[in-house]
């Protein structure tokens, strides 16, 4: 496996290859499926049709029309790259427009958007604390809040998954050290789809005195009142001092924004580093989520769907004997759906055989989640109709008997 200008005979990178060679003795190297037109509930990836429970597409706004003709006014009007750094030359009005509706929506003082949900948290987590304080975080937290805390250089405490009386026992071997202490949560766990404990630890930072941050990349557009994410679903907005959310979900377009207040927002503008460091979004994104957020207002029967369609395919699998969490893992919630099945091989064969049969849902392997844990993550839509979502768990148990996994 030569490439054509000689550069894999070269020895300096020798060792990705042999991590490559044991994830496909694994059994879980994988190749990147291709999408081939838009990101809808039935489309082609790899040339092939398949029914899609693999995106986070949650209320079918990655290609509503009128995200797309938003994106399309803003770049005629604006074009097409915002040329600078927010901090420098590339604030844009747009940006500002957004920024002041997200904080509107969310019942916020203010609100700061990132290039993403990713760089939202580590930016955020880096820049808000020092190597004096204290990071108090769920064990299943998403990896942004993971490379934040670690980037902050501040001393970590990791605490069992949703076990608040455990963090209590943290936050008490702590209370009387010198440093910050920020409590972190994500509001809905992106693996398992389980609901954070946001109000019982809002109690706990009351009683501390400690920061509390919420990442409801997952919560956004499925939580809440017309989708204000699980601070709103708990009535904690009062309570939590930093809501993260992503604009790459529910919303369908592209970023990560932070809410809080006044001071929060201008701290970060002056020391997040990927706001200070990193290209702002083309103004056609900005434009395309002031549309969802729209939408979210307009559209509550999006989300309506969104959990019919969640229950009526978590009974299903579930009646079909499938493992969807609650016995090794925690129980989904939200329209993440796990299926358990531990090995990362047989997960990753279920998966190819369920796209041969017309069927995407992708295995997730270590080191994503726990060596042992591995599973196909489904996640529905508002816009699977009933036809697919019944194909779907045709294909799904079919496969599964044929393979001995039910
Ligand atoms: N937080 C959680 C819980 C997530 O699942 C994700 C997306 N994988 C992110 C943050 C990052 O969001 P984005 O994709 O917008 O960078």
């Amino acid at each position: 496996m030569t490439s054509k200008n000689g550069q894999n005979k070269r020895p300096q990178l020798a060792h990705l290859r042999a991590v490559l060679d044991d994830l496909r003795e694994r059994g879980t190297y994988f190749k990147l499926r291709v999408l081939d037109d838009e990101q809808g509930p039935l489309c082609h990836y790899d040339g092939r049709e398949v029914i899609n429970l693999a995106s986070n597409n949650y209320l079918g706004l990655c290609e509503h029309p009128k995200l797309v003709e938003a994106a399309i006014a803003a770049t005629k009007k604006y074009g097409v790259g915002s040329g600078a750094v927010r901090t420098i030359a590339g604030t844009m009005r747009i940006h500002m427009e957004l920024e002041e509706k997200i904080a509107a929506f969310k019942g916020v003082e203010a609100c700061v958007v990132f290039q993403s949900g990713f760089t939202a948290n580590a930016g955020t987590v880096s820049s808000i604390l020092g190597k004096e304080d204290f990071i108090l975080s769920d064990e299943l937290n998403h990896a942004s809040i993971i490379d934040g805390a670690r980037l902050s250089k501040a001393k970590i405490k990791v605490f069992r998954h949703k076990d608040v009386a455990h963090c209590e026992e943290l936050l008490k071997e702590v209370q009387n050290e010198p440093g910050r202490k920020l409590v972190i949560t994500d509001g809905v766990f992106s693996m398992d789809g389980d609901i954070g404990p946001v109000a019982a630890l809002c109690d706990l930072c009351d009683k501390y005195g400690a920061i509390m941050m919420v990442d409801d990349a997952h919560a956004s557009g499925v939580l809440g009142r017309n989708g204000r994410g699980s601070v709103d679903h708990f009535h904690c907005t009062d309570r939590v001092d930093v809501q993260v959310g992503t604009l790459s979900k529910a919303i369908g377009c592209l970023g990560g924004y932070v809410c809080g207040s006044r001071d929060l927002i201008d701290y970060l503008y002056h020391r997040a580093r990927p706001f200070l460091f990193s290209t702002s979004h083309p103004p056609s994104v900005a434009a395309s989520c002031m549309a969802a957020f729209d939408l979210l207002e307009q559209e509550p029967e999006r989300m309506e769907r969104l959990w019919a369609n969640t229950k009526y395919f978590q009974e299903q699998l579930r009646t079909a004997g499938f493992d969807i969490g609650g016995k090794s893992t925690p129980k989904t919630e939200t329209p993440i759906t796990p299926i358990i099945l531990g090995d990362g091989r047989k997960t990753m064969d279920y998966s190819r055989a369920l796209f041969e049969k017309g069927v995407m849902a992708t295995g997730i392997a270590f080191p994503t989640v726990a060596e042992g844990k591995a599973r196909i993550r489904c996640i529905m839509t508002s816009e699977h109709t009933r036809a697919q979502i019944d194909q779907a768990l045709e294909t799904m148990t079919s496969v599964a008997k044929q393979m001995g996994l039910v």
